[in-house]
């Protein structure tokens, strides 16, 4: 049996549903002998993820919309008798029509939600549960190449990655002293109910998988995968760092004509 995880406790924060890249990061944590507490954003998500709870053989299920100060507070207050090891926070929401009509055209608002929900949130995040953390531990989120590179559509969600992954820095050099790790992994593009927000992203995966070295895309179980070396003693020396899961796409320039 593996238990690179076992004694650990783990949160993570984005269930949705079986497709979500936070499922795939549960099913590693528990394969791996890690206790895992899931969240929900309101009532109308509470019965699906209790229903996903059961299949992953989690132990608790919690409600907590990020962007509401009292449910992050009564996150916290739910979670009072617990230790917590690992955080994962995989979580974004940008409107519609902000990943689909030309960059110029982002409304103030949609630039500010987009930032609230996908990048401010894992401060937020951090700083309630990090007194939780009290023997330090991981905290990780989930980025896309989009922060730094532009990619069709990405638009608003790409400048809020980028902010997300600058926040990552600056919380693990914040957290460093109390032992605790904050990283983030850049997937390649994978099909879940966010994904299918950003127009003509089909295009994306199979232009992906056109040129990454390892010509196919992202598996979300090799994200659950480097979830589980963040989480564990594994990655004890890794902090404020990005690391890629994308089969390689990253690193190519130009695609060598036929
Ligand atoms: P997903 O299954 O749709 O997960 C996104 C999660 O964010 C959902 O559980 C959603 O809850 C939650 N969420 C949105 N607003 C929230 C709020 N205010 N409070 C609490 N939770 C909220 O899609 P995913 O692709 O797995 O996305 C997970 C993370 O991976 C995101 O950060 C995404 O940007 C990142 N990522 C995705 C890809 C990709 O190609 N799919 C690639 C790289 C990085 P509800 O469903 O209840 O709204």
């Amino acid at each position: 049996m593996a238990t690179l995880l076992a004694g650990k406790t783990a949160i993570i924060l984005g269930v949705a549903n079986k497709w979500s890249i936070a499922y795939a990061i549960a099913e590693s944590y528990r394969r791996e002998g890690a206790r895992v507490i899931l969240t929900y954003q309101g009532e109308r998500q509470k019965g699906t993820v209790e229903d996903l709870a059961k299949d992953l053989g989690a132990d608790r299920v919690l409600n907590c919309d990020v962007t509401k100060p009292e449910e992050l507070a009564a996150l916290v207050e739910a979670l009072s008798n617990e230790k917590l090891d690992i955080v994962v926070h995989s979580i974004a929401f940008a409107n519609r029509e902000d990943l689909s009509r030309p960059f110029i055209e982002t409304s103030r608002d949609g630039f500010l939600l987009a930032h609230e929900v996908s990048a401010y949130s894992l401060i937020s995040v951090s700083n309630a549960l990090a007194p939780l953390m009290a023997h330090g531990g991981s905290i990780l989120t989930l980025t896309y190449l989009g922060a730094v590179r532009v990619i069709p559509n990405y638009n608003v969600m790409g400048v809020a990655k980028a902010a997300l992954e600058a926040s990552v820095r600056y919380l693990a050099s914040d957290l460093g002293a109390k032992n605790i790790r904050v990283n983030a992994i850049s997937a390649g593009p994978i099909k879940t109910a966010s994904a299918r927000g950003i127009k003509d992203f089909s295009k994306v995966l199979d232009g992906v998988a056109a040129v990454a070295p390892l010509q196919r895309n992202t598996d979300p179980a090799e994200v659950g995968d480097t979830a589980v070396f963040l989480g564990s003693d594994l990655g004890r020396g890794v902090t404020g760092n990005v690391i890629y899961v994308d089969a390689g796409f990253q690193i190519m320039g130009l695609q060598a004509p036929e």
